[in-house]
């Protein structure tokens, strides 16, 4: 009775959005970010984590769930392997070398009744019992526990946001015996996490492509890893840890622009202000292995994402950011969200935006401006 008590009385606390600083829990719909009421503060250009980072990975099991779905070899190339890996991603995204070493199996004494609310406790136990097996813990500089999942809600997939430690629940669906693990993204989101990225949403805008009463979609970037695909790290997200130089960033009014492949490292970041905000500008015509997701890219489309200055932080973390839909009244595939060619859209502060055309690389596109 104690413990209905004590639920129902954080049900009635709990707040209808996530307060800036809260440690975000994924695999499960989120509420949508408390509304900023004072300014968030400016800095200057982040200053890049450190050019390398080592990942502890711990396997554990629960004291009532002793499954060993995979061997630490396994595991091992999803963070160290070829294309999709943890490493591979990171350093075709933001420049980052990540090397990783898997542990395990470590049985902790948490059971899977008590892992939604011992997210700490079950990773003491996971460290002490790496530790305790020879393992120099201070070799890392992140730790990841991995497990996996069960039916216990809230028994789910994390990380600090900045931070070291992330937990993943991995589906059994990924298959060691035919390598197809399409959950592989959860251990590059959740790394991104503790990287201090928020979550990559979107906004769905009632038929329109921006309106001042988009709905949020948490997950709704279906091509930026910290929403719900495995598409290398937006260009925003890309800014923000450094991967591009501020110099190639161009706000623009009225201009008619070419706009150069995410991938090519001279390209220029074109993006729109849009109230304290941009529309960042992003062509996706260079299809790598992490571009084959649920997005379905149309030749020529373009991407539009409205966030804030890419040197905006908030606690520590960078504020996520949303994708819009650029192809909203016969869109039936949340993936497909790019602008195709020969479309425009106007948005609320009477911006118009059109991408005129696409040479099998580059878009022109038109900014007209009241
Ligand atoms: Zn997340």
């Amino acid at each position: 009775m104690a413990r209905r008590t004590l639920i129902l009385a954080l049900l009635l606390l709990s707040p209808a959005c996530i307060p800036a600083d809260a440690a975000p829990r994924c695999g499960v719909p989120h509420k949508p970010p408390c509304p900023t009421t004072t300014p968030r503060p400016t800095t200057t250009l982040p200053t890049p984590p450190a050019p390398s980072k080592r990942i502890a990975v711990l396997l554990i099991n629960f004291a009532d769930d002793l499954r060993q779905p995979w061997t630490p070899a396994f595991i091992d190339s999803l963070y160290d392997g070829p294309p999709t890996s943890v490493s591979d991603f990171y350093n075709r995204s933001i420049g980052l070398t990540v090397s990783a070493d898997v542990f395990g199996w470590f049985t902790i004494a948490t059971t899977t009744a008590q892992c939604p609310s011992s997210q700490n406790a079950l990773s003491d136990q996971a460290d002490a019992a790496a530790i305790a097996a020879g393992v120099d813990l201070s070799l890392y500089t992140n730790r990841q526990y991995f497990w996996p999942a069960n039916a216990v809600s809230g028994c789910r997939s994390g990380g600090q946001q900045p931070g070291t430690r992330s937990w993943v629940a991995m589906p059994t669906s990924c298959n060691q015996a035919t390598g197809i693990c399409a959950a592989r993204t959860i251990p590059a989101h959740e790394f991104g996490h503790n990287l201090g990225y928020a979550h990559a949403s979107a906004w769905n805008c009632a038929g329109v492509v921006l309106s001042t009463s988009c709905v949020h979609s948490e997950y709704g970037d279906s091509f930026d890893v910290m929403g719900s695909g495995y598409g290398l790290l937006s260009n925003l997200n890309r800014l923000r840890f450094g991967a591009i130089p501020s110099t190639q960033v161009v706000d623009v009014t009225n201009a008619t622009i070419t706009v150069t492949p995410l991938n090519n490292p001279t390209s220029l970041v074109y993006r729109i202000p849009y109230g304290s905000d941009f529309i960042y500008i992003e062509n996706r015509a260079e299809r790598t292995v992490y571009e084959n997701g649920p997005g379905t890219w149309n030749g020529g489309m373009l991407l539009f994402r409205v966030g804030p200055d890419y040197t905006v932080q908030t606690l520590g973390a960078w504020p996520g950011s949303h994708l819009l839909d650029g192809s909203p009244e016969s869109n039936t595939n949340p993936g497909a969200r790019g602008l195709p060619v020969g479309a425009s859209f106007t948005t609320p502060t009477g911006v118009t935006i059109t991408n005129l055309s696409f040479d099998g690389v580059n878009n022109t596109v038109q900014v007209a401006s009241p």
